[in-house]
């Protein structure tokens, strides 16, 4: 440990002589990023820290097993280092007398595709392209602000590779880019990425995109996505009425090695999509709306964030009890509103969402019999490391998709009691608006969040939020598309979001007839309980062989479901093999929208273009 003492005296030198952060990653194709932080010191006791809770992931995810090879000095002398032995994350040093900087270096070495599907888990690298998420490669003085530690970055690239990050470049000499010196939380906020194939697209002077990609032809963003998303800037200019970034940055990979996911910063995201991600027609339809839902956060959720998710520095935990306003109002106003109207989704395919959404949380989530919404928000990350065996009844991250109802049922009741006058509209711009500004966080409360609400329309909406969020409910609030003028159907034909997203994930979703949810090689990744797969017998993790005779495929589930007679099936769990009857006669099932008639269509008012 160290005094506050020797706190202050870092805070004093960091004042005079910013950290250096230099990044070889010339190494990046053989999975490697060397990395030496140079931190003024004092003699005496020091310690530093490598980044434990990462912003926007919410969770202590930051990849310590993957920093290797650390080695500290000080002019020239080996120092030894002692590993906090509960922090694993906090390392002490005694720096000599008459040093007046330490060099910290080490690798942070890419993990193996197959690894695992979050950052710091799925590979940073390959042959083609590289992404540097800054924190992964940093380590800082224990105990200071990250507003307040100064870092002068610069990375080695690999030769000819194309770079994109939204950090302002001081210089560029060949592969080697020096950035201004900015603060270590900006550093950490704006990612880099780099590659041989690489594309930029400019929206608007403010808005651009840098792609790189495994190949050449991963490049080709068709021109009707471009202008989608031209709009979708506009429309979100519209919405919230101002804007808290200087530029933006759309910052994307395409590899089927890196794995699929999105992270938001204020002026950019890291976007990462399989190889075809921007080619392949069904995977747009994934592809862009998240783009749209990164694009949201720079609003809500860098801008305006909970108070318990604003921490000082990297090591404090983080609170994630409001990431149903965080995550949840991103669904909302990101994948439902402004996707909508801004035509990045066609109005049938939003409509397919929300019934997916609904029909899902209502029918294949038992576990909201006993864990309130707000518990999968607070108890996060007793989800994220949890197998995806029993979902149904573990529930899953339903912040987000949950909220989109919650949030339904607020602008609804909004318009509702006001006559029409006010919306959800009227509380973006209030909450999230002008004045316009460069990057800067403005925490909020529960209460704080209330009280907005009710400066657009009086209502109790602490008892309202609280009614649905922090109760046991058996039931989604379904209402609100009922209030919204639809109400939740379940035939036979397939819903369109279901089939991208059982092709992205390599499922067959069958849930809402048999309660199953296989993955394409026939075995169960998940079954709901009480439904007529788990009454038979069947659990997660059993592979199915055969169905009434036949070898399993989805083409063979499909069909022997359509045909309406009980289900015969063998399935395996390790060596042994049993036969299971499922009693089902309905017939597959899909959920969708359909009108309530002789109700005003608000949703499709709220899906308009402004
Ligand atoms: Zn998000």
């Amino acid at each position: 440990m160290q005094s506050l003492a020797a706190v202050l005296l870092f805070a004093a030198a960091l004042q005079q002589q910013p950290l250096t952060i230099a990044v070889d990653a010339r190494d990046a194709r053989r999975g490697l990023f060397h990395t030496t932080v140079t931190m003024p010191a004092h003699a005496g006791a020091m310690r530093f820290v490598y980044p434990k809770w990462i912003p926007g992931e919410h969770l202590p995810s930051g990849p310590i097993e993957e920093m290797l090879g650390l080695r500290v000095t000080a002019g020239g002398q080996t120092l030894a280092w002692r590993r906090d032995p509960v922090d694993m994350f906090a390392f002490d040093i005694d720096v000599p007398k008459g040093a007046t900087s330490v060099d910290v270096s080490f690798d942070y070495v890419s993990p193996p595709a197959g690894y695992g599907s979050g950052y710091g888990e799925s590979p940073n690298a390959t042959q083609h392209l590289l992404d540097l998420p800054w924190n992964h490669v940093v380590v800082y003085p224990a105990g200071l602000r990250t507003d307040a530690i100064e870092v002068q970055a610069s990375v080695r690239l690999p030769q000819g590779w194309n770079f994109e990050t939204a950090l302002p470049v001081a210089k560029k000499n060949g592969d080697a880019i020096d950035f201004t010196a900015v603060s270590l939380t900006t550093l950490i906020d704006s990612p880099l990425i780099a590659g041989e194939h690489f594309r930029a697209i400019s929206f608007t002077d403010d808005v651009k995109m840098g792609i790189v990609a495994d190949t050449d032809a991963a490049l080709a963003l068709p021109p009707e996505r471009i202008a989608q998303l031209t709009k979708l800037v506009a429309q979100t200019e519209a919405l919230f009425g101002a804007h808290h970034y200087r530029t933006y940055r759309w910052l994307v990979s395409l590899s089927d090695l890196v794995g699929s996911q999105g992270l938001e910063h204020h002026e950019s995201s890291d976007n990462r999509f399989a190889e075809h991600g921007f080619t392949d027609p069904e995977l747009q339809k994934l592809t862009i709306g998240t783009l749209t839902h990164e694009f949201t956060h720079s609003w809500n959720g860098k801008y305006r964030r909970p108070a318990g998710l604003a921490t000082p520095d990297y090591q404090q935990p983080m609170l994630g009890e409001l990431l149903w306003v965080y995550e949840g109002m991103t669904r909302y106003l990101g994948d439902f509103v402004l996707v909508s109207r801004s035509g990045v989704r066609a109005p049938e395919l939003v409509r397919e969402h929300v019934a997916f959404v609904a029909a899902n949380l209502d029918r294949n989530r038992t576990g909201r019999n006993w864990r309130p919404l707000a518990d999968t928000a607070a108890g996060a990350g007793s989800i994220g490391g949890a197998p995806f065996a029993w979902t149904a009844y573990r529930r899953a991250f339903d912040y987000y998709d949950e909220s989109l109802l919650v949030w339904l049922d607020v602008d609804t009741a909004m318009r509702q009691k006001s006559g029409g006058r006010k919306s959800m509209d009227d509380f973006a711009r209030a909450f999230f608006g002008p004045p316009s500004s460069a990057p800067m966080v403005k925490p909020y409360t529960f209460d704080d969040v209330v009280a907005a609400l009710n400066g657009v329309v009086a209502n109790d909406w602490a008892a309202f939020l609280r009614d649905r969020v922090y109760r046991v409910t058996p039931h989604p609030p379904l209402g609100a598309l009922e209030a919204a003028g639809w109400k939740l159907v379940y035939d036979d034909q397939p819903n369109d979001y279901m089939k991208p997203r059982d092709y992205s994930s390599h499922r067959v979703d069958v849930t809402f007839s048999i309660g199953i949810l296989f993955h394409d090689d026939g075995k169960i990744d998940d079954l709901t309980p009480g439904t007529p797969a788990a009454e038979a017998g069947l659990m997660p993790g059993m592979t199915v062989t055969s169905i009434n005779g036949r070898k399993w495929s989805a083409d063979a589930v499909r069909e022997e479901l359509a045909a309406k007679k009980p289900l015969e099936v063998i399935a395996g769990y390790g060596e042994h093999v049993g036969t299971y009857r499922i009693d089902y006669r309905g017939g597959l099932q899909y959920p969708h929208l359909e009108r309530v008639e002789g109700k005003a269509d608000l949703l499709s008012e709220i899906m308009k273009a402004k």
